[in-house]
């Protein structure tokens, strides 16, 4: 018998990623809305994985992940940040970014918390933070340089504040945090005690020579934060679900109990294979000029077009605004270009809680030489 089932997420329908990705696949469309690469990601790691499956490294891997990896991870976050983390308690290897940010924020909200989240926001936070039945603050960012208000957000803060989440380099914008915005941050952790969401999983992913700003640098903030990672976006192998969570042991303690009866562990033969991966330092330290290449070339070829732009600081997606070209909301326009033009992209309004729309679109430049030339032609073409 079929009954009604409260919802617990009754707001929450399939994500415009998975919306755009199959409209676009139904009017056969250039597809630079959900964030993944076209391109193959190395053969030498697929091959990696291969031995690692034939050597019979195909059972569990240990709660917290592979030895090998949660070793290799520690050293490198060491060696680019300077922070000393112990890979026997301060990691845990997850299913994807997305699991370690779910598993972070559950494992620390009760009931009638409160969450700052800076807006536009990627959409993984807000789901966890309702399931905990916690609150979520909005906090927007400045239009149009997406930069933090410090005085705006310390407003916001009560004696309910939990946790603020910090996403740099940032999805959608593709802004990155400056070190003033980490000296106030460290000024959020001193003085009212909150803890850190760090979502920096487009941290090797920063262009025109700046740096990424890891809050795990920092050795206070440090102590208060969970820095999520992710070998998905490092690797070009978003489908392989492999990101990660650094923090404290004391918090990690926290987080592993709902990791273990989230995913237990993710594939083994893969965290074998990164674990060998990131010893390579140039397997990372190539990628803010593999991707400025494809940002620039993407955004030369449309620069006669009537979209305007604002060149990311980071990450794998661009901004657009289409102000010059229709005055119709973002996710109409989004559909318009998706099924009239055959481009997909996603509409900026879905990543803040009221919608606004600015008349932006995000593209991710994340694909082949071949793919961006098509999407620019298309983009070049459009006049109303
Ligand atoms: N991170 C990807 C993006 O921003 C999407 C991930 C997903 O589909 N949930 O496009």
């Amino acid at each position: 018998m079929q009954q009604t089932i409260a919802s617990k997420l009754p707001d929450i329908g399939v994500n415009i990623f998975s919306t755009m990705s199959a409209m676009a696949q139904q009017y056969n469309a250039v597809n630079l809305a959900q964030g993944f690469p076209d391109f193959l990601p190395s053969e030498e790691l697929i091959g990696l994985v291969h031995a690692y499956m034939l050597q019979g490294f195909n059972q569990y891997a240990p709660l917290a992940g592979a030895k090998p990896l949660l070793e290799n991870l520690a050293a490198k976050v060491e060696k680019l940040y300077g922070a000393s983390y112990d890979p026997a308690t301060d990691i845990t290897i997850t299913c994807g970014a997305t699991e370690a940010c779910y598993t972070a924020l559950t494992s620390i909200l009760e009931e009638g918390d409160e969450v700052i989240i800076p807006e536009p926001s990627f959409d993984v936070y807000l789901p966890a933070i309702q399931l905990s039945k916690a609150k979520a603050v909005f906090v927007p960012l400045t239009f149009p340089d997406y930069s933090y208000d410090w005085d705006l957000i310390r407003s916001k803060i009560t004696s309910r504040t939990k946790i603020i989440i910090i996403n740099s380099p940032h999805n959608p914008t593709g802004s990155i945090i400056t070190e003033e915005d980490i000296v106030q941050i460290q000024k959020l952790v001193e003085d009212f005690g909150i803890y850190v969401l760090s979502d920096e999983v487009y941290e090797h992913i920063v262009f025109d020579g700046k740096k990424h700003l890891s809050l795990s640098a920092n050795p206070v903030i440090r102590e208060n934060c969970f820095v999520i990672g992710s070998f998905g976006k490092t690797f070009h192998v978003t489908g392989w679900r492999l990101g990660y969570c650094i923090a404290p042991a004391y918090m990690m303690t926290e987080f592993k109990k709902v990791h273990q009866y989230n995913t237990f562990s993710p594939v083994t033969p893969m965290q074998l294979a990164v674990a060998d991966f990131i010893k390579r330092e140039e397997q990372y330290t190539s990628l803010p000029d593999f991707f400025q290449q494809k940002r620039d070339l993407f955004l030369n070829h449309i620069k006669d077009s009537r979209f305007d732009m604002i060149p990311a600081s980071g990450t794998y997606f661009q901004m657009l605004s289409y102000k010059k070209i229709s005055e119709e909301n973002d996710i109409d326009f989004a559909a318009r270009l998706t099924k009239e033009f055959g481009l997909a992209s996603i509409p900026v309004s879905v990543f803040y809680h009221d919608k606004t729309d600015h008349h932006l679109l995000r593209f991710c430049i994340a694909k082949k030489e071949e793919t961006l030339l098509k999407a620019a032609d298309i983009l070049c073409k459009i006049y109303a």
